[in-house]
């Protein structure tokens, strides 16, 4: 079993602070849910964790297993186990899909033990299947010329392929039809597993019908603000934010 925590994040943005001390932990096994009005730093959670560099850490800590992530350099985090799914993936000049998959998968393996051709087109295979893409996707540039659902099945064919110990989802719902937010949860739900774990960054309820959270947080003006099971983003969804703000006796 594998620990995220998050303890006392304070993250500014040219020299605003916009997270105030988030607090969050899990482990592998669980999906969390952070969900919250728009603004409020969500993807600045995501941006940090990866290690952007526009986002400055002023205080706090992100732990795997004991280990400050934030030290790290940004590829550091990918082998130790996280995996990033940004809100607007960018291109990557030059790499193919699959050459990028492999070596990615190949980062976390020993030199003895790296991933050879043939099984990696197998398993690419199977996960192309899976999400129902066709072939020819693995061998375009990485996200060159993408659409938005593309880009989206992709980064869920990456964690597929690549099987990291937690991914962090910054709106993989955002901009999909059903047909595409389909595949997508189908895609998470498949990594479901004593060795996986998610926090599934939305702001809308329609994604969490189809990946059904263990813990939901709910954040507000840079902080999580309550916490609790699937059902409270049910609550959400039928009262809103403002009447979550009067129950907690929030205002901003
Ligand atoms: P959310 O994902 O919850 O909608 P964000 O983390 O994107 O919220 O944004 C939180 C706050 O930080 C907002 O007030 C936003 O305007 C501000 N912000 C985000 N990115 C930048 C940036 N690159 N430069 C300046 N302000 C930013
Ligand atoms: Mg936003
Ligand atoms: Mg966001």
């Amino acid at each position: 079993m594998a620990v995220l925590e998050i303890k006392n994040l304070h993250v500014s943005i040219e020299d605003k602070e916009i997270l105030k001390g988030v607090n969050l932990k899990m482990q592998t096994g669980e999906i969390h849910a952070i969900m919250g009005p728009n603004g409020t730093g969500k993807s600045t959670l995501s941006a940090a964790i990866m290690g952007h560099p526009s986002y400055e850490v002023t205080e706090g800590e992100v732990l795997l297993d004991g280990e400050n992530v934030l030290d790290m350099e940004v590829d550091e985090r990918a082998r130790a186990g996280l995996f990033l799914a940004v809100q607007y993936p960018s291109e990557i000049a030059g790499i193919t899909n699959a050459e990028f998959m492999r070596a990615a998968i190949n980062s976390r393996r020993d030199e003895d033990d790296k991933m050879n051709v043939m099984d990696f087109i197998n398993k690419l295979d199977e996960k192309m299947a899976v999400l129902d893409m066709p072939e020819e996707m693995a061998e375009r540039y990485l996200n060159e010329g993408f659409s938005g659902g593309e880009k989206k099945r992709n980064e869920i064919l990456q964690l597929l392929m690549i099987e990291p110990t937690f991914a962090i989802l910054d709106e993989i719902d955002s901009g999909l039809d059903i047909d595409a937010l389909q595949v997508v949860s189908k895609g998470v739900n498949a990594m479901r597993g004593e060795g996986f774990g998610s926090l599934i960054i939305t702001h809308y309820q329609r994604l969490l019908n189809y990946i059904t959270p263990d813990v939901v947080h709910i954040m507000m003006d840079g902080r999580v603000v309550k916490t609790g099971g699937a059902e409270l983003a049910k609550k959400l969804e039928a009262e809103g934010y403002k009447g979550l703000m009067e129950e907690l006796g929030l205002d901003f």
